[in-house]
């Protein structure tokens, strides 16, 4: 409990102070395949172990089904102004297109739109409107995570080497397994940024730019937010983000920068609320404080408890309460049991949220970040 709070009182006491009591839910991955539904890649996963982590084992892409019980658990609750909690969800836009990139003997990184993604995994071509329903009903607003949630740079070269495991995978559909910590180190094959270096910043360039016209192909807008995979990102990016007039940078505590090949103990940077991401920059960092991540947790109490007790402390500290809450509580396609659960839970969160805190006011990261400008 003493960590707890000591750890609150660190992330909440520095950094501009927003009067008003303001609850935005930061949700990130939507659109990436990471783990597909299916007994081969189940199979493969257990074989080889991999089933501790949560992500493997929960983390698939949403389906209507999902889209449309989150968006029921939403619109039943609303703040004193009559706004409903409002999802900021965090897309990727683009997955690896398997077959070219095979077909080109791992040279080269190809991919397909998410929309794309949507219509070969889930055999539909709806997704698209019911995004743009939770979009015009005020229950979600989209913002940009990556064209694609793979360091596709460090795949290819697993590829090419013949990494049998990371083969196997990608005959499987997927990419998302863990590394061999010996060789890897602290590597992992989701963090899409990790491998930037001065010699490949054009291909990083690339993906950044296609994939906002995809997000923008996509939504209809373009995105004011951004949040790197795995919260790793070189800062000499930034400025590239701001040029696509990005208005803020969502993520964690600290920002970890990729190594560019020298062997060094990783880089963090200290992020503040509300302050520039870096000097001069029109980017302004945006901090999560909050936890709610059931999947993560077993006992699912103690999480409502310790997210309501971060809540509280960043109302003390006068800063708004950014929940992190990713998108694997919320998908059924590996285990209906896990959505519904958690989504039960998000509704007490939300009740809860309402009755301590009657002036609450649920807004998106994209009006969040506009009342830190003013
Ligand atoms: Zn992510």
């Amino acid at each position: 409990m003493l960590k707890n709070t000591l750890s609150a009182i660190h992330t909440n006491f520095q950094g501009k102070s927003i009067k008003r009591k303001i609850v935005v839910f930061q949700s990130d991955d939507w659109g990436t395949i990471r783990t597909p539904k299916s007994k081969p890649v189940r199979d493969f996963i257990q074989k080889n172990r991999f089933d501790a982590n949560p992500f493997l084992n929960f983390d698939t892409l949403e389906t209507e089904s999902d889209l449309n019980c989150l968006f029921e658990v939403l619109s039943q609750s609303c703040d004193y102004i009559g706004n409903n909690p409002i999802f900021t969800t965090n897309h990727v836009v683009g997955n690896p297109d398997f077959k070219r990139i095979e077909s080109a003997n791992f040279e080269e990184y190809f991919f397909e739109s998410t929309l794309d993604t949507y219509r070969s995994l889930n055999s539909t071509n709806q997704m698209d409107s019911f995004w743009r329903q939770g979009i015009s009903n005020k229950l979600i607003s989209p913002e940009f995570h990556s064209r694609e949630h793979v360091d596709f740079i460090l795949w290819l070269t697993q590829l090419k080497k013949g990494n049998l495991k990371v083969k196997e995978a990608f005959d499987l559909g997927f990419w998302g397994i863990p590394l061999d910590a010996n060789i890897f180190k602290n590597q992992n094959l989701m963090a899409t940024y990790d491998s930037f270096n001065q010699s490949n910043k054009q291909d990083y360039l690339n993906s950044i730019s296609e994939g906002i016209a995809m997000f923008n192909a996509q939504f209809g807008k373009f995105p004011t937010s951004f949040i790197p995979n795995n919260y790793i990102f070189p800062l000499s990016l930034i400025e590239e983000l701001a040029s696509f007039n990005i208005d803020s940078m969502q993520g964690m505590k600290y920002i970890y920068l990729p190594k560019e090949g020298k062997n060094i103990p990783r880089e963090q940077k200290r992020r503040i609320n509300g302050q520039q991401e870096i000097p001069n920059s029109r980017i302004i960092s945006l901090v999560r404080n909050v936890q709610f991540e059931p999947t993560l947790f077993n006992n699912k109490l103690k999480t409502l408890n310790l997210c309501l007790n971060q809540i509280k402390w960043a109302f003390l500290f006068g800063k708004p309460a950014i929940i992190d809450t990713h998108r694997l509580n919320y998908v059924s396609g590996l285990s209906e049991v896990n959505r519904d659960e958690n989504l039960k839970l998000l509704k007490q969160l939300i009740n809860e949220i309402i009755k301590k805190w009657p002036e609450v006011e649920f807004e998106s990261t994209e009006n969040l970040s506009k009342l830190y400008k003013v």
